[in-house]
Protein backbone atom coordinates (compact mmCIF):
# COMPACT_ATOMS: atom_id res chain seq x y z
CA UNK A 1 0.00 0.00 0.00
CA UNK A 2 3.07 2.00 1.10
CA UNK A 3 4.87 1.53 -1.88
CA UNK A 4 1.93 1.85 -4.56
CA UNK A 5 0.96 5.33 -2.82
CA UNK A 6 5.04 6.09 -2.99
CA UNK A 7 5.75 4.75 -6.58
CA UNK A 8 2.84 6.41 -7.91
CA UNK A 9 4.00 9.99 -7.01
CA UNK A 10 7.39 8.76 -7.98
CA UNK A 11 6.25 7.97 -11.85
CA UNK A 12 4.57 11.29 -12.29
CA UNK A 13 7.66 13.51 -10.98
CA UNK A 14 9.93 11.36 -13.23
CA UNK A 15 7.67 12.49 -16.22
CA UNK A 16 8.23 16.05 -15.21
CA UNK A 17 12.11 15.46 -14.81
CA UNK A 18 12.45 13.53 -18.36
CA UNK A 19 10.26 16.53 -20.04
CA UNK A 20 12.38 19.39 -17.76
CA UNK A 21 15.57 17.26 -19.08
CA UNK A 22 16.59 16.54 -15.32
CA UNK A 23 18.38 13.47 -14.55
CA UNK A 24 17.10 12.61 -11.01
CA UNK A 25 15.04 13.61 -8.01
CA UNK A 26 16.45 13.59 -4.49
CA UNK A 27 12.93 13.01 -3.35
CA UNK A 28 11.92 10.71 -6.35
CA UNK A 29 14.22 8.99 -8.73
CA UNK A 30 13.59 10.44 -12.33
CA UNK A 31 13.70 8.07 -14.77
CA UNK A 32 16.79 8.69 -17.35
CA UNK A 33 16.23 10.37 -20.19
CA UNK A 34 17.63 8.46 -23.22
CA UNK A 35 20.54 9.93 -25.01
CA UNK A 36 20.32 10.01 -28.86
CA UNK A 37 23.88 9.37 -29.48
CA UNK A 38 27.01 7.96 -28.06
CA UNK A 39 29.45 10.76 -26.45
CA UNK A 40 32.39 11.65 -28.69
CA UNK A 41 34.70 10.19 -26.32
CA UNK A 42 33.02 7.02 -26.77
CA UNK A 43 31.04 6.39 -23.75
CA UNK A 44 27.17 5.94 -24.05
CA UNK A 45 24.44 6.49 -21.46
CA UNK A 46 22.59 3.33 -20.21
CA UNK A 47 19.91 3.18 -17.26
CA UNK A 48 18.33 0.48 -15.32
CA UNK A 49 15.30 0.65 -13.30
CA UNK A 50 14.35 -1.86 -10.12
CA UNK A 51 11.34 -1.80 -8.01
CA UNK A 52 12.38 -4.58 -6.20
CA UNK A 53 14.32 -3.28 -3.14
CA UNK A 54 13.74 -0.85 0.16
CA UNK A 55 10.49 -0.16 -0.66
CA UNK A 56 11.26 2.31 -3.66
CA UNK A 57 12.00 3.02 -7.14
CA UNK A 58 15.82 2.56 -7.50
CA UNK A 59 17.53 4.07 -10.97
CA UNK A 60 20.76 3.96 -12.50
CA UNK A 61 22.21 5.93 -14.96
CA UNK A 62 25.77 5.97 -16.21
CA UNK A 63 28.51 6.15 -18.76
CA UNK A 64 29.67 3.05 -19.92
CA UNK A 65 31.79 2.13 -23.29
CA UNK A 66 29.05 -0.40 -24.41
CA UNK A 67 25.95 -2.23 -23.52
CA UNK A 68 28.14 -5.17 -21.64
CA UNK A 69 29.99 -3.10 -19.57
CA UNK A 70 27.28 -1.35 -18.28
CA UNK A 71 25.41 -4.74 -17.13
CA UNK A 72 27.95 -6.22 -15.93
CA UNK A 73 28.69 -2.97 -13.09
CA UNK A 74 24.88 -2.82 -13.08
CA UNK A 75 24.43 -6.42 -11.85
CA UNK A 76 27.18 -5.95 -9.28
CA UNK A 77 25.68 -2.75 -8.19
CA UNK A 78 21.85 -4.03 -8.08
CA UNK A 79 22.85 -7.44 -6.18
CA UNK A 80 24.64 -5.40 -3.57
CA UNK A 81 21.23 -3.54 -3.00
CA UNK A 82 19.03 -6.61 -3.09
CA UNK A 83 21.73 -8.38 -0.25
CA UNK A 84 21.25 -5.16 2.12
CA UNK A 85 17.79 -4.98 1.79
CA UNK A 86 17.27 -8.31 2.97
CA UNK A 87 20.02 -7.76 6.14
CA UNK A 88 18.18 -4.31 6.49
CA UNK A 89 14.34 -5.29 6.26
CA UNK A 90 12.87 -5.47 9.81
CA UNK A 91 9.65 -7.30 8.39
CA UNK A 92 10.79 -10.28 7.05
CA UNK A 93 12.85 -13.32 7.48
CA UNK A 94 15.24 -15.06 4.87
CA UNK A 95 16.44 -17.96 5.15
CA UNK A 96 19.27 -18.09 7.95
CA UNK A 97 20.16 -14.48 7.67
CA UNK A 98 20.46 -12.27 10.77
CA UNK A 99 18.66 -9.44 9.70
CA UNK A 100 17.43 -6.56 11.14
CA UNK A 101 14.09 -8.87 11.39
CA UNK A 102 16.07 -11.92 13.19
CA UNK A 103 17.58 -9.56 15.35
CA UNK A 104 14.52 -7.62 16.53
CA UNK A 105 13.37 -10.59 17.18
CA UNK A 106 16.38 -12.58 19.19
CA UNK A 107 18.77 -9.89 20.71
CA UNK A 108 17.19 -9.52 23.93
CA UNK A 109 17.89 -13.36 24.78
CA UNK A 110 21.14 -13.30 23.83
CA UNK A 111 23.82 -11.35 21.64
CA UNK A 112 23.26 -11.97 18.26
CA UNK A 113 26.21 -12.05 15.64
CA UNK A 114 25.50 -9.94 12.50
CA UNK A 115 27.10 -9.15 8.95
CA UNK A 116 29.38 -6.93 8.86
CA UNK A 117 27.14 -4.32 6.81
CA UNK A 118 24.12 -4.22 10.06
CA UNK A 119 27.47 -3.81 12.52
CA UNK A 120 28.78 -1.00 10.52
CA UNK A 121 25.57 0.95 9.83
CA UNK A 122 24.73 0.16 13.86
CA UNK A 123 28.33 1.15 14.42
CA UNK A 124 28.03 4.48 12.95
CA UNK A 125 24.70 5.23 14.51
CA UNK A 126 26.20 4.84 17.99
CA UNK A 127 28.93 7.50 17.35
CA UNK A 128 26.13 10.23 16.11
CA UNK A 129 24.36 8.91 19.73
CA UNK A 130 27.43 9.52 21.77
CA UNK A 131 27.88 12.84 20.42
CA UNK A 132 24.91 13.65 21.41
CA UNK A 133 22.88 14.15 17.98
CA UNK A 134 19.46 11.93 19.58
CA UNK A 135 16.77 13.62 17.09
CA UNK A 136 17.30 10.73 15.11
CA UNK A 137 17.35 7.74 17.16
CA UNK A 138 17.46 4.28 15.30
CA UNK A 139 16.78 2.60 18.65
CA UNK A 140 13.16 4.20 19.05
CA UNK A 141 11.26 0.95 17.41
CA UNK A 142 9.17 -0.02 19.95
CA UNK A 143 7.49 3.90 19.06
CA UNK A 144 7.56 3.55 15.72
CA UNK A 145 5.79 0.79 15.36
CA UNK A 146 3.19 1.77 16.84
CA UNK A 147 2.71 4.85 14.36
CA UNK A 148 3.52 2.07 11.45
CA UNK A 149 0.74 0.01 12.78
CA UNK A 150 -1.65 2.58 12.76
CA UNK A 151 -0.25 4.45 9.77
CA UNK A 152 -1.61 0.94 7.67
CA UNK A 153 -4.43 0.65 9.13
CA UNK A 154 -5.05 4.29 8.47
CA UNK A 155 -4.21 3.92 4.66
CA UNK A 156 -6.29 0.31 4.12
CA UNK A 157 -9.50 1.58 5.78
CA UNK A 158 -9.28 5.99 5.68
CA UNK A 159 -12.91 6.02 7.07
CA UNK A 160 -11.33 3.96 10.37
CA UNK A 161 -8.47 6.34 10.76
CA UNK A 162 -7.21 6.50 13.95
CA UNK A 163 -4.26 8.09 16.07
CA UNK A 164 -2.15 5.72 18.77
CA UNK A 165 -3.46 6.40 21.69
CA UNK A 166 -0.61 8.43 24.13
CA UNK A 167 -0.48 6.30 26.97
CA UNK A 168 0.58 3.52 24.53
CA UNK A 169 3.14 6.16 23.19
CA UNK A 170 4.11 6.81 26.41
CA UNK A 171 4.72 3.50 27.95
CA UNK A 172 6.60 2.65 24.45
CA UNK A 173 9.25 5.39 24.82
CA UNK A 174 10.64 4.31 27.67
CA UNK A 175 11.91 1.57 26.07
CA UNK A 176 13.81 3.75 23.51
CA UNK A 177 17.09 4.05 24.86
CA UNK A 178 20.09 3.68 22.30
CA UNK A 179 22.24 3.11 25.34
CA UNK A 180 20.57 -0.08 25.98
CA UNK A 181 21.67 -1.35 22.39
CA UNK A 182 25.07 -2.83 23.13
CA UNK A 183 27.40 -3.62 20.65
CA UNK A 184 30.90 -5.79 20.72
CA UNK A 185 33.11 -5.02 18.05
CA UNK A 186 35.18 -7.76 18.63
CA UNK A 187 32.50 -10.67 18.23
CA UNK A 188 30.19 -8.04 15.86
CA UNK A 189 27.26 -9.00 17.83
CA UNK A 190 24.02 -6.95 19.13
CA UNK A 191 22.34 -7.36 22.51
CA UNK A 192 19.67 -5.54 23.85
CA UNK A 193 19.77 -4.85 27.24
CA UNK A 194 15.92 -3.52 27.16
CA UNK A 195 13.74 -6.34 26.48
CA UNK A 196 11.40 -3.91 25.11
CA UNK A 197 13.66 -2.38 22.90
CA UNK A 198 13.72 -2.52 18.91
CA UNK A 199 15.35 -1.26 16.16
CA UNK A 200 13.94 1.01 12.92
CA UNK A 201 16.57 1.66 11.09
CA UNK A 202 14.78 3.68 8.48
CA UNK A 203 16.27 6.71 8.77
CA UNK A 204 19.32 5.81 7.87
CA UNK A 205 19.04 2.64 5.79
CA UNK A 206 18.75 4.01 2.50
CA UNK A 207 21.63 5.80 3.09
CA UNK A 208 23.82 3.08 4.24
CA UNK A 209 23.03 1.41 0.87
CA UNK A 210 23.39 4.37 -1.48
CA UNK A 211 27.11 4.48 -0.23
CA UNK A 212 28.01 1.00 -0.30
CA UNK A 213 26.99 1.30 -3.83
CA UNK A 214 28.31 4.44 -4.92
CA UNK A 215 31.71 2.62 -3.52
CA UNK A 216 31.44 -0.30 -5.73
CA UNK A 217 30.11 1.83 -8.68
CA UNK A 218 33.17 4.26 -8.47
CA UNK A 219 35.13 1.06 -8.92
CA UNK A 220 33.34 -0.23 -12.26
CA UNK A 221 31.64 2.66 -13.72
CA UNK A 222 32.61 6.05 -11.97
CA UNK A 223 30.08 8.70 -14.24
CA UNK A 224 27.10 7.61 -12.40
CA UNK A 225 23.78 9.41 -11.02
CA UNK A 226 22.06 6.37 -8.12
CA UNK A 227 18.82 7.06 -7.16
CA UNK A 228 17.19 5.17 -4.29
CA UNK A 229 14.17 6.93 -3.47
CA UNK A 230 14.98 10.24 -1.52
CA UNK A 231 18.63 9.30 -1.86
CA UNK A 232 20.90 10.16 -4.94
CA UNK A 233 24.26 9.79 -5.08
CA UNK A 234 26.04 11.42 -8.18
CA UNK A 235 29.37 10.26 -8.96
CA UNK A 236 31.72 11.89 -11.38
CA UNK A 237 30.81 14.49 -13.96
CA UNK A 238 28.44 12.84 -16.97
CA UNK A 239 30.82 11.91 -19.72
CA UNK A 240 28.43 14.13 -22.30
CA UNK A 241 30.74 17.26 -22.01
CA UNK A 242 27.73 18.64 -18.95
CA UNK A 243 30.16 19.73 -15.44
CA UNK A 244 27.07 18.22 -13.25
CA UNK A 245 24.40 16.00 -12.71
CA UNK A 246 21.42 17.89 -12.34
CA UNK A 247 19.21 16.45 -9.27
CA UNK A 248 15.61 18.01 -8.34
CA UNK A 249 14.76 18.83 -5.17
CA UNK A 250 10.97 18.22 -5.48
CA UNK A 251 8.04 20.85 -5.00
CA UNK A 252 6.68 19.48 -1.29
CA UNK A 253 3.19 20.34 -2.50
CA UNK A 254 2.75 17.08 -4.78
CA UNK A 255 -0.73 18.22 -6.36
CA UNK A 256 1.49 21.09 -7.99
CA UNK A 257 4.28 19.00 -8.91
CA UNK A 258 7.46 19.79 -10.54
CA UNK A 259 10.57 20.70 -8.75
CA UNK A 260 11.27 23.46 -6.09
CA UNK A 261 15.15 23.83 -7.52
CA UNK A 262 17.23 21.90 -9.42
CA UNK A 263 20.90 21.09 -7.52
CA UNK A 264 23.86 20.65 -10.30
CA UNK A 265 26.60 18.17 -8.84
CA UNK A 266 29.18 15.90 -8.93
CA UNK A 267 30.54 13.19 -6.63
CA UNK A 268 28.06 14.03 -3.89
CA UNK A 269 24.78 12.84 -2.36
CA UNK A 270 21.42 14.72 -2.23
CA UNK A 271 19.04 13.47 0.40
CA UNK A 272 15.53 14.78 0.87
CA UNK A 273 12.92 13.79 3.91
CA UNK A 274 9.45 14.87 3.38
CA UNK A 275 6.22 15.02 4.89
CA UNK A 276 4.36 14.43 2.16
CA UNK A 277 5.27 10.58 1.49
CA UNK A 278 4.35 8.45 4.04
CA UNK A 279 1.00 9.93 5.85
CA UNK A 280 -2.29 9.52 6.57
CA UNK A 281 -5.15 11.48 7.47
CA UNK A 282 -7.35 11.32 10.45
CA UNK A 283 -10.15 13.99 10.57
CA UNK A 284 -8.66 15.89 7.78
CA UNK A 285 -5.02 16.23 9.50
CA UNK A 286 -2.03 14.90 8.11
CA UNK A 287 0.28 12.55 9.79
CA UNK A 288 3.29 11.65 8.03
CA UNK A 289 6.07 9.22 9.05
CA UNK A 290 8.77 11.46 10.94
CA UNK A 291 8.45 11.04 14.46
CA UNK A 292 9.55 14.00 17.03
CA UNK A 293 11.33 11.61 19.75
CA UNK A 294 10.33 14.48 22.49
CA UNK A 295 6.55 14.87 21.47
CA UNK A 296 6.53 11.44 19.88
CA UNK A 297 4.15 12.85 17.14
CA UNK A 298 5.39 13.59 13.47
CA UNK A 299 7.38 16.77 13.96
CA UNK A 300 5.75 19.65 11.95
CA UNK A 301 8.14 22.21 12.12
CA UNK A 302 9.72 21.35 8.39
CA UNK A 303 7.99 20.24 5.52
CA UNK A 304 11.53 19.04 3.70
CA UNK A 305 14.88 19.15 4.67
CA UNK A 306 17.57 18.30 1.79
CA UNK A 307 21.07 17.55 2.48
CA UNK A 308 24.27 18.00 -0.02
CA UNK A 309 27.20 15.91 0.55
CA UNK A 310 29.71 13.61 0.05
CA UNK A 311 28.76 10.82 2.90
CA UNK A 312 24.87 9.16 1.95
CA UNK A 313 24.54 7.69 5.44
CA UNK A 314 25.25 11.38 6.74
CA UNK A 315 23.21 13.11 4.74
CA UNK A 316 19.79 10.39 5.38
CA UNK A 317 20.65 10.53 9.21
CA UNK A 318 20.78 14.20 8.76
CA UNK A 319 17.68 14.81 6.55
CA UNK A 320 15.71 12.97 9.79
CA UNK A 321 17.67 15.18 12.30
CA UNK A 322 16.80 18.31 11.01
CA UNK A 323 13.45 17.84 10.07
CA UNK A 324 12.88 17.13 13.63
CA UNK A 325 14.77 20.58 15.13
CA UNK A 326 14.00 23.81 14.71
CA UNK A 327 15.25 25.73 12.21
CA UNK A 328 17.76 27.61 14.16
CA UNK A 329 19.16 24.31 16.08
CA UNK A 330 19.43 22.62 12.54
CA UNK A 331 21.36 25.73 11.31
CA UNK A 332 23.88 25.85 14.23
CA UNK A 333 24.34 22.00 13.63
CA UNK A 334 24.35 22.22 9.49
CA UNK A 335 27.30 25.08 9.91
CA UNK A 336 29.47 23.37 12.45
CA UNK A 337 29.91 20.27 10.04
CA UNK A 338 32.34 20.94 6.87
CA UNK A 339 30.86 19.70 3.53
CA UNK A 340 27.57 19.63 4.73
CA UNK A 341 24.65 22.30 2.67
CA UNK A 342 21.38 22.40 3.76
CA UNK A 343 17.55 23.53 2.27
CA UNK A 344 14.92 23.44 4.06
CA UNK A 345 11.53 24.10 3.26
CA UNK A 346 9.22 25.62 5.75
CA UNK A 347 5.18 24.74 6.37
CA UNK A 348 4.13 28.33 4.77
CA UNK A 349 6.59 27.69 1.61
CA UNK A 350 9.67 30.10 2.67
CA UNK A 351 13.28 28.21 1.59
CA UNK A 352 16.31 28.54 3.74
CA UNK A 353 19.96 27.07 3.19
CA UNK A 354 23.12 27.62 4.35
CA UNK A 355 25.04 29.99 2.53
CA UNK A 356 27.73 27.41 0.88
CA UNK A 357 23.87 25.88 -1.43
CA UNK A 358 24.29 29.01 -3.69
CA UNK A 359 27.42 27.28 -5.40
CA UNK A 360 24.58 24.06 -6.11
CA UNK A 361 21.13 25.67 -6.25
CA UNK A 362 20.06 27.37 -9.47
CA UNK A 363 17.78 29.48 -7.60
CA UNK A 364 20.47 31.00 -5.89
CA UNK A 365 23.01 30.85 -8.31
CA UNK A 366 24.54 34.77 -8.97
CA UNK A 367 23.75 34.93 -12.81
CA UNK A 368 27.26 34.69 -14.54
P1 LIG B 1 12.31 8.19 3.98
O1 LIG B 1 12.25 6.82 4.55
O2 LIG B 1 11.02 8.65 3.42
O3 LIG B 1 13.46 8.37 3.03
P2 LIG B 1 13.69 9.35 6.30
O4 LIG B 1 15.06 9.09 5.83
O5 LIG B 1 13.49 10.68 6.93
O6 LIG B 1 12.59 9.22 5.17
O7 LIG B 1 13.35 8.23 7.35
C1 LIG B 1 12.08 8.08 7.89
C2 LIG B 1 11.98 6.75 8.53
O8 LIG B 1 12.83 6.71 9.67
C3 LIG B 1 10.59 6.45 9.06
O9 LIG B 1 9.85 5.72 8.13
C4 LIG B 1 10.86 5.67 10.32
O10 LIG B 1 11.07 4.31 10.00
C5 LIG B 1 12.17 6.23 10.80
N1 LIG B 1 12.04 7.37 11.74
C6 LIG B 1 11.07 8.31 11.84
N2 LIG B 1 11.35 9.21 12.80
C7 LIG B 1 12.54 8.83 13.32
C8 LIG B 1 13.38 9.35 14.34
N3 LIG B 1 13.08 10.45 15.02
N4 LIG B 1 14.53 8.68 14.60
C9 LIG B 1 14.86 7.56 13.93
N5 LIG B 1 14.13 7.03 12.95
C10 LIG B 1 12.98 7.66 12.64
MG1 LIG C 1 16.82 10.05 6.76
Amino acid sequence: MKFIHKAVFSLLFAVILACSGCTASAQSPGIAVPTASPSPNGFQRFNRTDLSAFDTVITLVAFAPDQASFDRAADRAFEKIQLLDHLFDGYSAYDDLHNLYYVNQHAAQTPVQIPEDLFRLLSWCKEQWAAGHRETNVGMGAVLSIWHEYRTAGMQHPDEAKLPPMEELTAASKHINFDDVVLDAEKQTVFFSDPDLTLDIGAVAKGYAADAVAELLYEDMPSFLLSLGGNVYAGNAPLDGRANWAVGVQNPDVTQSGTKDILDVHDKTVVTSGDYWRYYTVDGERYHHIIDPETLFPSRKMVSVTILCESSILADFLSTTLFVLPYEEGRQVADSLEGVEVMWILPDGSVRATDGMKDYARSMKNPS
